[in-house]
């Protein structure tokens, strides 16, 4: 399975701009309108789809709801739907690529009433569309340690009407015990290990996906929670940017 794509000809142009290791288009004035990103949602749904990435129904509807372009700091909004992670503001934040939401949580198998722990909020958007997967009937709680980032993801949370996403600003390592356990854990940013204590604020069966960082090389990593064991299973590899704080790598 890809883990990242992007098509030659954006890659061409995009030549020359790197933002720690990822290439990053020239920031620029937004001219694009709602119906332009409306179409260009469905047709990178259609896409995610046709390269078989995108298979659960309610991640599909989640994904063709939320407006990716909200979560977008302005200079890189019409850049939305392209393959490419964004700069946000915060010393080491981007915007995942729109394929890395499904990458997370196909696999994690998210769905209605899980009680969600992200950890790295980023733009707000990938907690915006766990939202909509786990329902009124579930729960999100996302954490972020930089004050600049997490502004920013609440600002966006709240003028997109996501107010009852709950954001932390802290240590994403230590997890959140106030609103434990959760059922489905995604840590965006990459370790060598997962954090014990989000292993211990997870149900029985629940599940942490992460990257995982293994002779220098991140892999995708999809963890099980059982009575006294945990199950691993590797996706592929990856890239992302490095967890900070206690269990930083
Ligand atoms: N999920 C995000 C993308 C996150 S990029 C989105 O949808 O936009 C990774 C994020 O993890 C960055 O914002 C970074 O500041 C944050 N981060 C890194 N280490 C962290 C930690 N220990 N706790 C919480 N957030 C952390």
């Amino acid at each position: 399975m890809p883990c990242r794509y992007m098509a030659p000809a954006l890659l061409e142009r995009l030549k020359g701009t790197t933002m720690r290791g990822w290439p990053i288009p020239p920031p620029k004035p937004p001219i694009k309108t709602a119906t332009q990103f409306a179409l260009e949602r469905q047709l990178k749904v259609t896409a995610l789809e046709a390269q078989g990435l995108l298979t659960s129904v309610r991640i599909k509807a989640a994904l063709l709801k939320v407006p990716r372009e909200d979560f977008i700091p302005p200079e890189y909004r019409d850049f939305a739907y392209e393959e490419v992670p964004l700069p946000l503001p915060g010393t080491a934040a981007t915007i995942s690529c729109p394929h890395s939401y499904p990458l997370f949580y196909e696999p994690l198998d998210l769905g209605p009433g899980h009680r969600f722990l992200e950890i790295g909020t980023g733009s707000g958007y990938g907690a915006a569309v766990a939202r909509e997967v786990v329902g009124d009937s579930g729960q999100v709680t996302s954490i972020e340690i930089d004050p600049l980032t997490y502004a920013f993801a609440k600002q966006n949370l709240a003028r997109t009407g996501y107010a009852d996403v709950v954001l932390v600003l802290g240590d994403g390592g230590l997890g959140h015990v106030q609103r434990a356990p959760y059922d489905r854990i995604a840590i965006t940013a990459a370790c060598t290990e997962i954090p014990p204590p989000l292993v211990a604020q997870l149900t029985l069966g629940g599940r942490i996906i992460a990257p995982l960082v293994e002779d220098s090389v991140q892999k995708l990593t999809v963890v099980t929670k059982h009575a006294d064991t945990t199950a691993r299973e590797v996706l592929c590899d990856v890239l992302y940017v490095r967890l900070q704080g206690q269990y930083g790598s």
